[in-house]
């Protein structure tokens, strides 16, 4: 930009703030340091006067296009503001600069020892080093595990379609459902690392927005059939039906959303709604919001949600597994598609992840998917059941009873019936539902799921009356 200023790698290696204003005060360069210990983006000074800088040097000055540049003189000392009003002081020294009408000045920070000052400087310039060498380090680890994960779930999966022995094909099938565990695991390490070392791009593609939807949904009913849950879907066919932006990444984060709702909900519904809240010229802005009915998240858990590897306690983790990454990568993403993400949730009761995104419009399709999406969402879409949707079932309330006793009997029937896999489902559902209450029952209700485990009918069913009958005492059967 100025040709005095040959190195700007040099310059950005200073450890005083460096700042060029015109006769105006208007600053026309900040170096790194300046950027960083003003906390400002950068590029976001040069949108500012130096009058804001030092605010408290020019506070008798009304007017906006007054500026005195008498008032910065080589070693005065003067407080410098941060971008959040707070500050801190300088010696400053100002040179003419080359341009005409243009002024340089070297501000150093004279809250700490000079030496101390420029100790710290390289210490941070270390840090950093550090952490992006790491963050480049397990983005190669991550990208490697990936291939021998890939190449164990293609071999289950062709093993799979050729064995018969129904023993060895759930074997095989909690093999895959590792692998995928762990392709996931993998993947949400490798995003969080590239983000942190900067390298995290986003792609621009014309997408199908419905067809999108529909595979999304496709992709999590079926579970939240398994688990007896509700899946309500609203979505405003305002969207425009085909949307550039990154498709895969989209997907990603209401994944991440949904697989948490149904993870941590054990009766009740799943909604996902989605609207245009803006939409001007060829950008629009999309909003949706993942309900659930699930345990919910206290006022102070809700600070830590997206912070990286945070699981709002340490008891969920054995229960429910997981890194504590999702999040943190959702949010990322959620920034870096122009958008925000917000949680509303209240412990027992369940939860709101909305979040907003920015996207541009595609060209309008032909061959518009909508109706047919809209047709196979329809049972979803709430009809007489609306009445349920603020019911959220507790323990030992009397719905929860009516819940737990639907579905204890539907376990014996899935039991009697030999479906095994069915039974497992209810059984740890079960066993979610009664979580709160006493630690017997828990044991009984654990006891019971191995025994379905191990497909033995007799101690299921054994341990089932065991556990009714706990119940029973308990609770209005
Ligand atoms: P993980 O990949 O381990 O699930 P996330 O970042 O997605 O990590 O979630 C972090 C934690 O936030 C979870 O372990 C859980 O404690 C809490 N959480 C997230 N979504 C929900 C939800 N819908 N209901 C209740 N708790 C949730």
């Amino acid at each position: 930009m100025f040709e005095w200023l040959d190195s700007e790698l040099l310059i950005d290696q200073l450890i005083e703030l460096l700042l060029v204003y015109d006769v105006k005060g208007h600053i026309l360069y900040a170096n790194k340091t300046a950027s960083e210990k003003l906390e400002y983006a950068r590029g976001e000074l040069e949108e500012c006067n130096i009058k804001e800088v030092f605010r408290q040097e020019f506070s008798d000055i009304k007017g906006t296009d007054f500026f005195d540049t008498g008032r910065l003189e080589s070693g005065k000392e003067l407080s410098i503001y941060r971008k959040n009003k707070s500050c801190f002081p300088t010696k400053i020294s100002v040179y003419p600069a080359e341009t005409e009408g243009t002024y340089l000045l070297l501000a150093e920070d004279i809250s700490v020892p000079r030496e101390l000052n420029a100790q710290l400087h390289s210490a941070k310039e270390e840090e950093k080093e550090n952490i992006k060498r790491q963050n480049e380090f397990t983005a190669n680890v991550t990208h490697e595990l990936r291939t021998p994960v890939n190449g164990i779930r293609g071999h289950v999966m062709s093993m799979m379609e050729k064995i018969q022995d129904e023993e060895l094909k759930k074997t095989l099938d909690i093999i895959l459902y590792c692998c995928n565990n762990m392709s996931e695991i993998i993947n949400n390490i490798l995003d969080f690392s590239k983000m942190e070392a900067g390298k995290f791009t986003i792609e621009e593609k014309e997408f199908d927005f419905y067809k999108m939807m529909d595979r999304v949904i496709a992709t999590h009913s079926n579970e939240i059939n398994k688990k007896g849950l509700r899946l309500k879907v609203d979505v405003n066919d305002r969207i425009p039906g085909m949307l550039i932006g990154d498709e895969l990444r989209l997907v990603q984060i209401l994944n991440n959303l949904l697989s948490n709702a149904v993870k941590f909900t054990m009766v009740g519904y799943i909604s996902i709604f989605a609207d245009v809240t803006m939409h001007v010229n060829d950008e629009v802005e999309l909003f949706f919001i993942v309900k659930d009915t699930g345990i919910g998240i206290s006022a102070q858990e809700q600070d830590k949600l997206f912070q990286s590897f945070s699981q709002v306690d340490a008891s969920i983790t054995r229960r429910f597994g997981g890194t504590g990454l999702g999040l943190a990568v959702t949010k990322q993403l959620v920034e870096l598609m122009h958008g925000n993400i917000f949680v509303e949730s209240e412990k027992g009761k369940g939860s709101s992840f909305s979040f907003s995104i920015k996207l541009k419009t595609g060209q309008e399709d032909t061959e518009d998917k909508r109706s047919e999406v809209f047709a196979a969402w329809s049972e979803y879409t709430d009809t007489e059941d609306a009445d349920a949707t603020e019911d959220f079932l507790q323990f030992g309330e009397e719905a929860n009873c009516r819940e737990l006793k639907k579905r204890m009997d539907k376990l014996v029937l899935s039991i009697e019936l030999g479906a095994w896999d069915k039974a497992e489902i209810l059984a740890s559902t079960i066993k979610a539902l009664v979580v709160q209450g006493d630690g017997d029952i828990k044991k009984q209700v654990l006891r019971m799921e191995m025994a379905i485990r191990k497909s033995n009918y007799d101690k299921s069913m054994e341990m089932y009356q065991n556990v009714r009958e706990m119940l029973s005492e308990q609770m209005a059967f």
